[in-house]
């Protein structure tokens, strides 16, 4: 229990949302000064549990579990989060006693503080973000299975890593030392206790998993369509046609005038046929995506 449950009500501390962490001085600290009530002396635990890539910056005995850390009473989460010398931009989503909060929520006695990172093999978008979209895109690695998959992500600008002659220990390695989530339709590869994200991959048809992870993983707004190499992953640089005009079939030639070329595989891409049936796939997900879930069960 709380033993402190005669303070005032939760004054609320406005923390700049970009730089909560430049004060000088301890937001609790100030707070305690004005209410007198507080026993400056006083102290509360907290348990808190930090999730992927956070756990890096913790001392190894403190990662990947529920540790005791001792706070002042009026403390808030963006002090936890400073004492735990943590970068506030690395911070996407703060859940107290299960419950999202922001910066300013001040922390009680036995409080249970979760802590993710800018992205998380983790459904958020119900919950209070510390900021409108995650600072980084995800990145992907798939299992050998999901290669039409693959195909669908790069299509859309996501960096996927995927290699048919990938053995499960490689996609372990490769997600952990990349920080890629890993994608796959295997129970048992997914429970390698070294994976910080996975995700497994419930529909069979590779359009219905492409709207399914994009719907996991809140990506609607983060498509960047024909940006990427979808035979190697690489991004894609504008060339100009005199450039690749030797390469061109003469219909090509006659009737295309911007081209892109993948600097790894040398692929030359310009926007054809297959170019507008692919266009118009992607706006099929992104429609049947976005609809209200239960209306669409694609
Ligand atoms: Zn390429």
């Amino acid at each position: 229990m709380c033993e402190y449950a005669t303070v005032p009500p939760q004054k609320q501390v406005r923390l700049p949302r970009s730089v909560p962490l430049a004060f000088g001085q301890s937001i609790g600290y100030h707070y305690r000064k004005k209410h007198p009530l507080f026993d400056a002396n006083a102290m509360i635990s907290v348990r808190v549990r930090c999730y992927a890539e956070l756990n890096d910056r913790l001392p190894p005995a403190l990662r990947q579990r529920a540790f005791p850390h001792h706070a002042d009473v009026g403390d808030t989460v963006a002090d936890l989060v400073r004492a735990l010398e943590l970068s506030a931009e690395e911070v996407d989503l703060i859940l107290v006693n299960g419950t999202s909060v922001g910066w300013n929520e001040l922390l009680h006695d036995e409080d249970a503080v979760s802590l993710y990172p800018v992205f998380e093999s983790f459904d958020i978008s119900t919950l209070t973000r510390l900021r409108r979209r995650p600072l980084r895109r995800p990145r992907f690695v798939l299992d050998v299975h999901l290669g039409k998959l693959a195909n669908h992500l790069r299509m859309v600008g996501f960096d996927t890593a995927y290699n048919t002659h990938a053995h499960d220990a490689d996609l372990v390695k490769l997600a952990s030392e990349e920080h890629r989530t890993l994608l796959s339709k295997d129970r048992k590869l997914l429970q390698n206790e070294s994976l910080l994200r996975r995700y497994l991959v419930r529909a069979t048809d590779p359009r219905l998993q492409l709207i399914e992870v994009l719907r996991r993983f809140d990506l609607f707004n983060m498509l960047q369509p024909f940006t990427r190499c979808i035979e190697c992953n690489t991004a894609l640089v504008q060339i100009a046609k005199e450039e690749v005009l030797h390469r061109l079939p003469q219909k090509v030639r006659e009737t295309y005038n911007e081209f892109q070329v993948c600097t790894h595989c040398d692929r030359v891409y310009w926007k054809g046929s297959h170019y507008e049936r692919m266009r118009e796939f992607i706006e099929a997900v992104k429609r049947d995506g976005t609809r209200e879930i239960g209306e669409a069960r694609v």
